[in-house]
């Protein structure tokens, strides 16, 4: 890489050292190559401003920030990026809240970092976009005259077409990836749904080898699948638990389910799953305690709302149901856990249900056999709709809205014999290893730094 890298996300790591997979990753990359990291604040602004501001805690490379007012907040980011585009490329359309606020909050927002962005930049720097927050920020880059190469990694699943159908926006969609050099997303899948959509434009051509041309511009996609840090998370499980096991066990069997609360997490039906589980199970069985551990999410967003009520509701009913004095059959624990408490429990449990019903990746598949003990592992119940599922065949895959398929999933893991699960492990924690964070990072970066570059735009769009 001849130039600088320069690396924007919507959220960046502010105080002390990054924790989380993802930031640690980019922190290390540019440890290494050093450049400037980019990312919003935590405070709001009063007005908008044109510059960015540098902070402190990059370690051998830059970190900077832009503020957004309130309304832009609730325009940009609440809006348009989660209220929008998150359910459309989580096959949730019914769930958008399409508002024309959001919409021009979201392309003033593009439009500034972008200009901020132009200040900056010389032609051999390369530049590294994250997420669906910035989709439209190469082409404004290309309307400012940027020539640098710009990439841009898509962590969540590439909608299908008929999902695109729903976005008033369609149009500049396919004009917003197109100013991109390398589109890089999760799976396979994703790449042939980002493909086919493309092919389904008439101004659509398919070059060779993952290049699209779109209009007069050339653009390549791939598929980069994310992982995580395994040996540094291997080595946390194995510390001493901060909570006492036999409390956490509750003299039972332990399944673990962790996520965000999201609609696209599938907890509802994992739930019900487990209820299925509970009501067919044969008497060689164990006795089972679910933890599900779900920190809050977008809390203001309505439809956040309405997940937490049903997620609720569903977990009294079951509880009360098939609850007894010496044992609560599901606790539900509504806040985050740090990653040194995470990592040890995941290792304890025997069972973890990761049943999104779309999910880009899921690094908490990865997470949990990373922590588990070779000699005696826990199972993996993965979805088939999450995009880890493409690598990780040797999960008990299934289908998350069956909740007897996942009833019978649970069954057939606790019965499941010591040396078949050693064996399922023992091939996971192989594509864990293999495909980690950092691989990730420099396959992407290298992929970039390879493709040929673009000339400024011949027409603008
Ligand atoms: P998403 O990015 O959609 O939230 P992922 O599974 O890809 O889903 O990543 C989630 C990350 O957040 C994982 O690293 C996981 O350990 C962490 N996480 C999720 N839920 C919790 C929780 N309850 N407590 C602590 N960390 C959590």
């Amino acid at each position: 890489m001849t130039g600088r890298l320069i690396v924007l996300s919507n959220r960046i790591p502010t105080g002390g050292p990054p924790s989380g997979g993802l930031v640690v990753a980019i922190h290390e990359l540019l440890a290494e190559r050093g450049g400037l990291w980019i990312g919003s604040g935590d405070d709001f602004a009063e007005t908008p401003s044109e510059s960015f501001q540098p902070v402190e805690g990059g370690k051998g490379y830059d970190k900077a920030i832009f503020d957004l007012t309130e309304a832009e907040y609730n325009e940009f980011y609440l809006g348009y990026a989660n209220s929008v585009l998150w359910p459309l490329c989580h096959h949730r359309t019914d769930l958008i809240a399409l508002d024309r606020q959001y919409a021009e909050g979201y392309a003033r927002v593009n439009a500034r970092v972008a200009r901020m962005l132009a200040q900056i930049v010389e032609p051999e720097d390369v530049i590294w976009v994250h997420d669906y927050h910035f989709l439209p920020l190469a082409l404004e880059l290309r309307k400012l005259g940027v020539t640098a190469r710009i990439g841009l990694f898509l962590h969540i699943p590439f909608p299908t077409l008929p999902d695109i159908e729903a976005l008033p926006e369609r149009d500049d969609f396919y004009y917003w990836l197109a100013a991109f050099d390398l589109v890089g997303l999760q799976t396979e899948a994703d790449v042939a749904r980002c493909l086919d959509s493309y092919r389904a434009r008439p101004s659509g051509e398919m070059l060779f080898n993952g290049r699209v041309k779109f209009d007069d511009r050339a653009f390549e996609v791939r598929s980069f699948p994310i992982g995580i840090d395994g040996k540094t998370f291997t080595e946390t499980a194995q510390k001493p638990i901060t909570h006492n096991p036999v409390y956490i066990r509750a003299n039972a069997k332990l399944i673990l389910g962790v996520d965000r609360l999201d609609y696209s997490k599938g907890i509802p039906h994992r739930v019900r799953g487990f209820g299925t589980w509970l009501e067919n199970r044969s008497p060689e069985s164990p006795r089972a305690t679910f933890i599900q551990i779900t920190p809050p999410s977008r809390e203001t967003v309505p439809a956040y709302q309405a997940i937490k009520r049903e997620l609720e509701a569903l977990v009294g009913q079951i509880n009360g149901r098939y609850g007894e004095l010496d044992w609560t059959p599901i606790r539900l624990i509504e806040r985050g856990v740090p990653r040194d408490t995470l990592a040890p429990l995941y290792r304890l449990a025997d069972i973890a249900l990761v049943t999104p019903l779309a999910d880009g990746m899921n690094l908490v598949a990865k997470e949990f056999v990373a922590a588990q003990d070779p000699e005696d592992p826990g199972v993996l119940i993965l979805s088939r709709s999450a995009g880890a599922a493409e690598q990780m065949t040797e999960a008990l895959i299934v289908n998350p809205h069956d909740a007897e398929e996942v009833g019978d999933a649970i069954e057939r893991a606790f019965m499941m014999p010591r040396e078949e699960r050693q064996a399922r492990h023992a091939a996971l924690l192989q594509v864990v290893r293999d495909t980690d964070i950092f691989d990730w990072g420099t396959s992407f970066l290298d992929r970039l730094n390879r493709v040929e570059r673009k000339s400024p735009p011949a027409a603008s769009s």
